[in-house]
């Protein structure tokens, strides 16, 4: 038998990510591969880190791309910097801070949960008062951008706590990087992680990580080796050290950061400002054919994400049926929803290259037809 090659259908993708690939980012990742310690490309991952760290607003040193997708930010975060007995304060609003915790169980830490309704942001007050109530706490764990809500928390108020209370902030921006308002030395983030496939309009599979100087100190004050070889940043830091002297941790996926490169170049070109300005602009446009459809959003105005916009599925409406429409008669995927949302939520993305006047059109058109 004989197997053909695959040609996907091109869709439009308006779920929670993956997202719209940017056409020059999927041209870049068709260029030739080379070794990957081979100077040119050495070279290219030098301005691959000071993108990222454009892209993230800090001048942390430790900042480098981990050879994997944005869970694998996650534990990177939490094998480097939690330790066995480390006590870490979490947040959780959704599926991701819940993943945060699990993270934080695995390395032997012990988890203080602060809960917060799904659609909510995290509370300030409560985050507030756990860190009074636990002054032994190392760390404070949040997600910024809930992509299992579209719920936006204030990381610049919980960051400004974790340095009152002298704990590390660990952040999860996968679905805010490039889309909100983000900045990690203003706010004095500790640890951050993203991924390329969301806001960034690149292919998945990698994730942007910054450290700061004190996230490092911690990692380098170690009293166990790291749990994860793979993710062990003391070994990785030989090949981002930026020194000239790369060495040999594992094989770099050489074209994805290509890709990589040119969609952080895009964003520099684009200027990071007007980046989260597109996705406010078509947001709002979104939004406003959105309630024409007499579509609700589950978060409250004040908390939504530009970039992912959830509404409850009216009543009556099938949700499999209309998505599935949706993919078949016009290409367009928009997001079910997850966790606590299953069922009773559609998750619309505008990510990265998704944020298009265009894109908005066609789902509010292919909306109007399938629910019609
Ligand atoms: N954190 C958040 C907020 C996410 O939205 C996702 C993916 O959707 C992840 C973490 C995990 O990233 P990945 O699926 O790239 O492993």
């Amino acid at each position: 038998m004989s197997i053909a090659p695959f040609h996907p259908t091109p869709r439009t993708l308006m779920g929670p990510g993956p997202s719209d690939v940017h056409p020059q980012v999927l041209q870049a990742l068709a260029k030739p591969t080379v070794g990957h310690l081979d100077p040119q490309f050495v070279a290219m991952m030098d301005e691959v880190k000071a993108l990222i760290q454009y892209a993230f607003q800090t001048e942390n040193p430790f900042t480098i791309a981990v050879s994997a997708p944005g869970s694998a930010g996650m534990e990177t975060c939490f094998v480097n910097l939690v330790e066995p007995g480390d006590k870490v304060i979490v947040c959780r609003n959704g599926v991701f801070g819940e993943r945060m915790r699990q993270n934080v169980v695995r390395v032997g830490g012990e988890a203080v949960v602060v809960d917060d309704a799904w659609g909510a942001p995290v509370s300030v007050d409560k985050v507030a008062d756990a860190l009074n109530r636990h002054p032994d706490a190392k760390f404070l764990a949040f997600v910024h951008a809930e992509t299992s809500t579209g719920a936006l928390s204030d990381a610049q108020a919980l960051c400004a706590l974790a340095q009152e209370h002298e704990v590390l902030s660990i952040v999860d921006a996968v679905t805010s990087l490039g889309g909100v308002e983000l900045k990690v030395d203003e706010w004095g983030i500790d640890a951050i992680y993203s991924g390329s496939q969301k806001c960034l309009s690149c292919v998945p599979g990698l994730s942007p990580v910054s450290f700061s100087p004190r996230a490092v100190a911690k990692l380098e004050a170690r009293q166990t080796p790291v749990p994860s070889w793979f993710l062990d940043q003391t070994l990785v830091m030989g090949y981002w050290a930026g020194t000239g002297k790369r060495s040999y941790h594992h094989t770099a996926p050489v074209n994805s950061l290509y890709a990589l490169h040119e969609s952080l170049r895009l964003l520099k070109e684009e200027g990071l400002e007007n980046a989260w300005a597109r996705h406010r602009a078509m947001h709002e446009k979104l939004k406003a054919g959105l309630d024409t459809l007499g579509l609700k959003f589950v978060v409250e105005e004040a908390h939504r994400l530009p970039q992912l916009n959830t509404v409850h599925i009216p009543e009556g409406i099938d949700d499999a049926a209309v998505r599935a429409a949706l993919l078949n008669r016009f290409n367009l995927e928009i997001g079910a929803g997850l966790g606590d949302l299953a069922g009773k939520a559609w998750r619309i993305g505008l990510m990265g290259y998704a944020a298009r006047e265009e894109n908005v059109t066609l789902c509010l058109a292919a909306l109007a037809q399938v629910m019609a």
